[in-house]
């Protein structure tokens, strides 16, 4: 599964080039683009197509070719292959034979998009591109709505308006990226509010090249946890602790902020 640049050729990583020279076959989504990578790179391995049309047929070919000691190698038009890509069958049917699946990690336009973005990246949902339909694209962004993950998001760039108006309109405004033609000569990193985002791409002409968009997650919810629950806790913490160390116990323990959690223990305090 071998990784190729998202735009720029410098990006290639020399195990890439080397992986796919010594391969007896690149199984390619289109036979031109990678052509033309096989060229830049003077590579001479003869070139198979692998798409989301012809793969069901494809698939036992190369997977003979691997069992009889051959070396496949994967790679889609741009970046990781199985992202958003043809491959995952592939590499299933290759695990369930017993061959071995090797990775050739390098670029993908999520992981550019996620360290541009300016947005937390302790969690992330990738989600990949959303449904062409407008009813269907807004179920899919609602689904995600209480998530507290920052957002991925693959879109065309003719679909880019009326996306930031659906998440938009689903999600609020929220702090987003729009990232354009990362890694290429017209590279454009665009961040604000998603309302924001929206009116600005409704107004403009229709940008053009590949984006992804990144939005900021839900913010994470406080564990609910109700009035007794508090009250039990800090009388027990109070027979033990300081006021102020119980509260502080409390709070960490129920994951409720520590100034309504000292200001109850001051309450039950007074009452004692
Ligand atoms: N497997 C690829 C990867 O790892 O990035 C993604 C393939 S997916 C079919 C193509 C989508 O990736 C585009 O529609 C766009 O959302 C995103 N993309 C690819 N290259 C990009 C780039 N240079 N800048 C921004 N987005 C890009």
């Amino acid at each position: 599964m071998v990784a190729t640049p998202i735009g720029n050729l410098g990006d290639m990583t020399a195990r890439a080039a080397q992986t796919l020279r010594d391969a007896d076959v690149i199984a390619c989504e289109d036979t031109r683009v990678t052509g033309g990578l096989k060229l830049h790179f003077g590579i001479t391995t003869p070139l198979t197509p692998y798409h989301d049309h012809n793969a069901d047929q494809v698939r036992p070919g190369l997977l003979a070719r691997i069992a009889e000691g051959g070396a496949v190698a994967l790679v889609s038009d741009a970046g990781t292959p199985l992202i958003s890509d043809p491959g995952y069958k592939l590499v299933r049917a290759c695990a369930d034979m017993g061959h071995a699946v090797f990775p050739i990690p390098g670029p993908s336009a999520m992981l550019a998009a996620a360290v541009t973005a300016g947005i937390a990246t302790d969690r992330i949902l990738f989600a990949g591109f959303l449904p062409n339909r407008a009813k269907a694209r807004q179920d899919a962004i609602a689904e995600l709505r209480g998530l507290a993950a920052t957002l991925i998001f693959y879109e065309s760039a003719q679909r880019l308006a009326e996306t930031l108006a659906d998440l938009n309109a689903v999600l609020g405004a929220r702090d987003a990226a729009v990232c354009r033609e990362l890694t290429k000569l017209h590279e454009e990193v665009r961040r604000g509010a998603l309302n924001d985002l929206a009116a600005a791409y409704a107004d403009a002409p229709t940008p053009k090249g590949e984006v992804v968009i990144v939005v900021a997650g839900a913010p994470k919810v406080e564990a609910e946890v109700s009035a007794g629950d508090v009250d039990t806790a800090l009388r027990q913490a109070m027979q033990k602790l300081s006021l102020r160390d119980a509260a502080a116990l409390v709070a960490e323990q129920l994951n409720q902020p520590r100034r309504a959690i000292y200001s109850r223990a001051l309450e039950l305090a007074k009452d004692k």
